[in-house]
């Protein structure tokens, strides 16, 4: 999984210096402003759609560190599919418990 941040923060050019995975409950990633991408292991269950998606949302808050107007315009250019994911994520809700 961290080959794929790597992979896609290169494909958009955005630096991201580290990436963990981790065992979260309550969420599937995070971003720290020293450009630290955490993600949840879970994220090995989810198609890859989603995970892709998941990802670059994490790297979409490299640019916008929130969930502005902004930051959805940068994440429906990162990743146009992004509806589709949000809504597998909400269908899915339990995989985090
Ligand atoms: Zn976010």
């Amino acid at each position: 999984m961290p080959a794929r941040v790597f992979e896609l923060a290169a494909l958009h050019q955005l630096a991201v210096k580290r990436v963990m995975v981790r065992n979260q409950r309550s969420r599937w990633g995070s971003c720290s402003r020293r450009g630290t991408i955490s993600l949840n292991w879970r994220l090995v269950q989810t198609p890859i759609l989603v995970r892709d998606y998941l990802i670059l949302h994490e790297l979409a808050h490299l640019r916008e560190m929130n969930h502005s107007r902004r930051f959805w315009i940068e994440v429906a250019r990162l990743c146009p599919g992004f509806r589709e994911a949000e809504c597998w994520l909400k269908q899915h809700s339990g995989l985090l418990a």
